[in-house]
């Protein structure tokens, strides 16, 4: 197809949409290692789980074999109100760098929460409902994912009760309205509403609350509740199951024009999006069919790829989750207070972890003042304000693209758009105001936090 016949945005038709999730796991002759319980180190079972996940999530959870899962029905309904998100050949970029790159994003900021975490909210929400569950219980930090679950239980009739970092609910109140107005309940964390959250606030009054202390919160409540459950909108196997959408449709999207990339580039919180992305490449490049430069990107403040170790650790600061083995940073680590980039949790997906040790992807960490010029060269000639999650990926692209303006090479890049930057603009002004700083943790700062890893399995 000549180069010209490729329109600005690749949509796919009703007919052409993914109908199932893959998961990468079933290909990978190294599987990822298995989730332990914290009290006896030994692999969690299905039952142990059940009393906090919905049933049918804890069998993703553990199911290392089918590769494809239909899309039950309700969900893609549901999705077909905002999806197939569009692929963007970026010529306007491509112009800007004066690049012979050929670049392409996968927008997923294209609905109300501004961001991937949808497509794994309504199929949680899905699930529970399903299961017959009265509603579900979550943390959230600066609300991404609060509010892409409270828009999934409304359109479900679940109760949502999200327990949000008291910090980010008393500084950032608009994300909170949003789950308002979709009919969750937002209390800030940690409240005298949980075990958890009195002791918390007897120990330390007037605590500005964490993670982990809202995870603790979300859980104690699923578990002490009829009818409740815990969800969680990254790190986990199923929520990168169901972020596979993007890359399903990226990939069917691509094919429809013959188009095969060389590189495939996304940002790295816990995962999910870039598990979700790259999920039918990988799978390729798994079963010998295809080889893909796969590039995950990372806060340098937040390095848990890069600079961290391949062990067993919490998922969560409270240590109450079970241990996964991820790269991490520590279960202690929390990057400095000038980190306005996102993308801070201390460990990583044990898939995608299990990828990087096995040589099958690469990482690299950005600073953020970097991270925020590309954001702004972006939203100048892709119209877009993308998020700075998001921009950690456009960095990289940015970058790629002019190494082959180096070099010549007409390499076809994709990456992905995980949403936008309404939100965040706290930390644009910071960047405009030119008092954003780069802080990068000396080795010092992460040894000490590496001595606390839990000892299993050596
Ligand atoms: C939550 C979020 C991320 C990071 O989460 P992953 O699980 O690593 O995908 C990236 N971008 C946006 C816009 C987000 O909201």
């Amino acid at each position: 197809m000549s180069e010209s016949k490729i329109p600005y945005k690749i949509y796919l038709s009703e007919e052409e949409m993914p109908t199932s999730w893959y998961n990468m796991r079933a290909d990978m002759t190294n599987k990822p290692a298995p989730l332990l319980n914290p009290g006896t180190g030994e692999p969690l079972k299905a039952e142990e789980l059940a009393p906090i996940f919905c049933e049918e999530l804890v069998q993703q959870e553990l199911d290392e074999e089918t590769p494809y899962t239909p899309i039950p029905q309700e969900i893609l309904d549901f999705y077909r109100m905002y999806r197939p998100s569009p692929l963007v050949r970026a010529y306007c970029l491509e112009e800007k760098l004066q690049t012979p790159a050929k670049i392409y994003y996968k927008f997923e900021g294209n609905n109300t929460s501004g961001s991937h975490k949808l497509n794994s909210a309504i199929a949680q929400a899905y699930y529970a409902k399903k299961q017959g569950l009265r509603g579900v219980t979550t943390e959230t930090g600066a609300g991404q994912w609060g509010t892409a679950l409270s828009m999934a239980c409304s359109y479900f009739d679940l109760d949502c009760k999200v327990y949000m970092v008291k910090v980010s609910y008393e500084q950032k109140p608009f994300r909170r309205e949003v789950m308002r107005t979709y009919g969750a309940s937002v209390v800030p964390s940690p409240s005298d509403t949980t075990e958890v959250g009195r002791q918390i606030l007897a120990e330390h009054p007037g605590t500005t609350g964490s993670l982990g202390c809202a995870i603790s919160e979300a859980v104690e409540v699923a578990t002490s509740n009829e009818g409740y459950r815990y969800v969680l909108g990254s790190v986990l196997n199923q929520v990168l199951l169901h972020q596979s959408i993007i890359g399903l449709e990226t990939k069917a999207a691509l094919d429809k024009y013959g188009i095969r990339p060389d590189m495939i580039i996304g940002c790295a919180g816990g995962g999910s999006n870039l598990g979700g992305l790259i999920a039918p490449f990988m799978g390729e490049k798994l079963r010998g069919e295809a080889d893909y430069q796969i590039i995950a990107v990372e806060p340098a403040s937040c390095p848990s790829f890069t600079r961290g170790i391949y062990a067993y650790d919490f998922c969560d600061t409270g240590m109450i989750c079970p241990l996964a083995k991820m790269y991490t940073l520590g279960h202690d680590f929390i990057p400095s207070a000038n980190h306005a980039g996102g993308l801070r949790f201390h460990g990583m997906s044990t898939t995608l972890s299990q990828l990087y040790h096995d040589g099958l992807m690469e990482a690299r960490a950005i600073e953020q003042t970097s991270v925020f010029e590309a954001a702004t060269t972006f939203a100048r000639v892709e119209g877009i304000l993308p998020a700075p999650e998001s921009s950690h990926a456009i960095k990289v692209a940015i970058d790629e693209a002019l190494k082959c303006k180096e070099t010549g090479e007409e390499k076809t890049i994709v990456f992905g758009l995980t949403g936008t930057g309404y939100f965040d603009l706290t930390a644009y002004e910071q960047f405009n105001n030119g008092t954003m700083n780069d802080y990068i943790p000396t080795d010092e700062e992460l040894e000490a936090s590496f001595a606390k890893l839990p000892k299993v399995g050596e």
